[in-house]
Order: structure tokens, then sequence, then C-alpha cells
């Protein structure tokens, strides 16, 4: 069974009374009783926590780690950030939640600003499906609305994702590259954009199936050790 750790700072919803209406238990609550619903085996952790709860021996017990962070992108440890690193390049999937996308572990594995376009104005995003036979797209119908949603717009400074699963229209007029697919050694890495947390986003029916395919596509699979350095030839040489 696929063991998924749901990271989040935690933080807007203990400080903030419309979050935590939202959001009483946090964000992580929330995505955890998702991917739960799909049968996933979840734990959260947290920024308070003892190296945010990431410690080596709950990576060593995680196939998948989501990442939901906002305003305390610079209290993550280098240490914690290269640890993270390290494991997705040996295989563990990432996925990566709206403002994310300016965490320090995002930022390192992209090896770009990450910056992009926003504004709070509760718009309605249209998430369109632009490549319907990815397993990430499974089950979903060619679009579907997000009601309220904080805008993000391009441009995304991101290098171009290997596949572009999902792009977003916005009631302003913006558009924006909503769910972008990146390999990193081996690991796999999907940016997904719905989640801001005055919106209850991460309750959406679609939003949760995404997250549930892509747990499924970013769990490491059964490939061989790579290998590297000096190597003896596999043919006799003449
Ligand atoms: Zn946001």
């Amino acid at each position: 069974m696929t063991r998924v750790t749901i990271w989040n700072e935690y933080r807007h919803e203990r400080e903030n009374e419309a979050v935590a209406e939202i959001y009483p238990e946090g964000i992580h609550a929330a995505i955890a009783e998702g991917l739960g619903e799909y049968g996933f085996e979840t734990r959260t952790a947290t920024l308070d926590e003892p190296e945010h709860g990431l410690p080596e021996s709950v990576l060593d017990e995680t196939d998948v780690l989501t990442w939901w962070g906002h305003r305390a992108h610079d209290e993550v440890s280098d240490e914690v950030v290269e640890r993270v690193r390290e494991r997705v390049l040996d295989g563990m999937g990432l996925l990566v939640l709206h403002s994310g996308h300016y965490s320090k572990i995002f930022k390192r594995l992209m090896g770009t600003t990450c910056a992009l376009k926003w504004r709070e104005a509760g718009e309605r995003e249209r998430v369109w499906v632009v490549e319907p036979g990815h397993p990430i797209a499974e089950g979903l119908d060619e679009r579907f609305e997000v009601s309220e949603a904080e805008m993000y717009g391009e441009r995304f400074d991101v290098p171009a994702p290997e596949t572009l699963v999902f792009a977003s229209w916005f009631e302003g007029g913006e558009v924006f590259r909503s769910g972008c697919c990146y390999t990193r050694g081996s690991g796999r890495i999907f940016y997904f954009r719905p989640g801001h947390e005055t919106y209850p986003i991460y309750y959406q029916e679609e939003i949760r199936q995404v997250l549930a395919n892509a747990v499924e596509w970013a769990a490491p699979t059964d490939g061989p050790e790579p290998a590297f350095g000096n190597g003896e030839p596999i043919e006799a040489l003449e």
C-alpha cells in the first residue's frame, strides 16, 4: 500500500479564525481525509514539529510526500530540504501544492524562481484537462470548476513541464499551467495549483480525485538501481 506523508506549514489555521473555520484541524487533515477515502495509508507532519515532522525515520516510511506551505517557507531548515531533495532523487514522489510553488524544496528542484502572478479576489477558476490520457486525469471530465479561487497567472517561472496535465482559466482573464509533471533523478514531482487557505478547495471531489491520482502516479516503482561511475565493459573488448 502506498504510504503518503502530508506536510503542512500549519500556521494560517492556528492564527486566523477565518481559515480555522474552513480547516479546523488544518489543511493537512483535510488532505489526509481525502487520500484516506482512496485507500492510501496517510500520516501528517507540520513545520513546528521537531525536524518539521520529517526525520529520516518518517521519510523511510514515505512513498509520496505532499507539501503545502505559504508564509513560512524561510523557516524550513536547509538540512530538512536537502534530506527531502535526496529522497526525491532516490525515487520518493513529491506533490507540491498551491503556494508551495515558493517553497525551498520546489525552487531547489526546479532551479528557477518559481515566481508567478497572483490576485486574491474569489474568482472562478476553470481547470481544463489538456492531457486526457494521463493517469492524473483519470476519472475526470474534460474540465471542472473551482467556484472561488485565488488567481495564479502566467508567467509561472518554472522549467517547461515534461507533461502538462491541467491548464486553468480565471474569471479575470489570466491563464496558468496548473498541473505540471517533472522527474528529478528517479523521483516524480507533480505541481498542482488549486488550494488556497481561505477556500474549501481540499474538500472538493475533483480536487481529491486529482490528488489521489497524483499520489498513485508519483509513487516509486521497483526499477533498477542506477549505476554510476567507472564501468566494466559488458562485452569483451578487443
Ligand atoms: Zn494562496
